[in-house]
């Protein structure tokens, strides 16, 4: 079966953006394949960043579990990631492991650089890493292709200006609420730190609150959003809509 990658920044930005249509996805038979570039080390403030590093990457295995998907840490670090030689050949690694027949990863804009800046990598490498003489050093097999690009919704749902990103396609995924959840609770760092600053468990949450506005866009109860990459080079069939049927819903051509 055909394998599908969503790539993140940090260890639970994939868990927040697109767990839900991952589930769906594995539920259908797809493999599943969940990446994140650095190793959530400033996710503490008692850990070192070596310590937490370990444990979030632990927790996003088992996060990675709840639906069977395999886990892949890039090897880079909290606030340093950037588009330069290192980070693009990491990067390109990932991609030639899996070779997807689609990607997920953060909008081109968003709150947080290093969310942008693995946008634009994930972006490169869908369209290089078929390339043979792009990092021909590497051991890794090229890709097959250029996989099918989605970025998911921006963190908060609206870009760096405060404005709603224009999505093409909307995800119901009130049948897996509760599995995206699972898998969100998994980062119990993160929660717990949360939990014990706002005295409220605003992580799981916020969650919710942004599922429930992304479902009001279609009129169902929960849905995960995502702009499709249209541009050159791309493949512009909508295939989630042909994956997933009536469960996703096209906003825009
Ligand atoms: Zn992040």
């Amino acid at each position: 079966m055909a394998r599908i990658l969503a790539f993140g920044a940090h260890p639970d930005d994939v868990e927040f953006q697109c767990s839900g249509t991952l589930a769906l996805l594995a539920q259908r038979g797809y493999e599943i394949h969940i990446a994140v570039m650095a190793g959530g080390e400033y996710g503490s403030a008692t850990l070192s960043e070596y310590e937490i590093r370990r444990k979030r990457l632990a927790e996003n295995v088992e996060s990675a579990n709840t639906i069977g998907a395999h886990f892949h840490y890039a090897g880079g670090h909290d606030g340093e990631i950037q588009y330069d030689p290192w980070y693009r050949k990491i990067t390109y690694r990932v991609l030639r492991e899996v070779d997807p027949l689609i990607v997920f990863t953060h909008p081109p804009t968003d709150y947080m650089v290093d969310h942008e800046e693995v946008s634009k990598l994930v972006r490169n490498a869908c369209f290089l890493a078929p390339v043979p003489n792009c990092d021909s050093q590497s051991s890794h097999a090229v890709t097959s292709g250029t996989p099918y690009l989605y970025y998911w919704n921006a963190m908060g749902l609206v870009d760096i200006f405060g404005r709603p990103l224009s999505l093409t396609d909307v995800v119901d995924i009130s049948s897996v609420m509760d599995i995206k959840e699972r898998m969100l609770a998994c980062h119990a760092s993160q929660r717990d730190w949360l939990r014990h600053h706002h005295k409220i468990d605003a992580y799981i949450e916020m969650m919710k609150h942004n599922a429930e506005a992304q479902g009001r866009l279609i009129e169902r109860p929960a849905a995960e959003g995502f702009i499709q990459h249209l541009g050159h080079g791309y493949p512009t069939e909508d295939i989630l809509s042909e994956i997933l049927e009536n469960l996703c819903v096209r906003l825009r051509s």
